[in-house]
């Protein structure tokens, strides 16, 4: 599904990432775990184009690397930020209508928002109220739901996780393992490795912009413990 070839990524005149190829098959949860710095973030927001990058990154049989963000969106790359960053001012229904701004099928956008919120009542009941106002647990399933209604071939998920309490972790990572069900091809990001693990059919480590090592995630073992070791990846 997602090819990426001799990537490095910029921010201005830093290299961040300094050439790294990772692969995406489709149904599956592939996890990039490091530690602060690493260059997780910068890897994702290279794949939906919003910083300078070279090599390339191939989605299907496209190379998507020289696109606009707009046209990658269009193509299927779909994004939950670091921080969710939803629209705070904006009501739970707008956001959602939001995401599915690039879509051409816009009719069955209403229906499939309305199915969202039957799936995730705790966002059909908020469904007025200013985004800015829900809980940081509600906030992280909106930027998923937003996510999810461009219809995605590939969904990046940015520290989920992060400033979380653990039982709203688990809740997340429940409707991580549930899209994955589902068929959803997922790139994760996390430092969470215990609960990144979990869900993921291959890991990717990066530490210092570089891939110190990957493999199936029955290769790690008890991974948890190994990452830690590794990377100092906080549990
Ligand atoms: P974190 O978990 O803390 O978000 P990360 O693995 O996602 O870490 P990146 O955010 O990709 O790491 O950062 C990789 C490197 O690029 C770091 O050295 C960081 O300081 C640098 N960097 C990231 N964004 C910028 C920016 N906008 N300007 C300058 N340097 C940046």
């Amino acid at each position: 599904m997602l090819q990426i070839k001799s990537l490095k990524v910029f921010h201005g005149p830093i290299e961040a990432v300094h050439g790294i190829d990772i692969s995406v098959r489709e149904g599956q949860c592939v996890t990039l775990l490091g530690p602060n710095g690493a260059g997780k973030t910068s890897t994702l927001s290279a794949i939906t184009g919003t910083v300078r990058a070279t090599g390339s990154i191939r989605l299907q049989d496209e190379d998507i690397g020289r696109l606009p963000i707009e046209e990658r969106c269009k193509r299927g790359i779909a994004i939950s930020p670091e921080g969710r960053r939803v629209f705070a001012t904006l009501s739970v229904r707008d956001n959602l209508i939001m995401g599915g701004a690039t879509r051409r099928d816009k009719a069955s956008l209403t229906d499939e928002i309305e199915e969202w919120f039957s799936q995730f009542p705790v966002l059909g009941e908020r469904r007025e109220q200013p985004a800015g106002t829900l809980s940081g647990g509600e906030q992280q399933m909106l930027a998923i739901v937003r996510a999810l209604l461009s219809k995605p071939r590939i969904l990046l998920l940015d520290e989920p996780s992060l400033g979380l309490a653990p039982q709203i972790t688990a809740r997340i990572f429940r409707i991580i393992k549930e899209l994955k069900a589902a068929g959803t091809t997922i790139l994760l990001v996390e430092q969470n490795a215990g609960a990144a693990l979990e869900v993921s059919d291959y890991v990717y480590v990066l530490n210092n912009g570089l891939v110190s090592r990957h493999g199936d995630v029955a290769e790690f073992g008890d991974g948890a413990v190994l990452i830690n070791e590794l990377t100092g990846v906080q549990q």
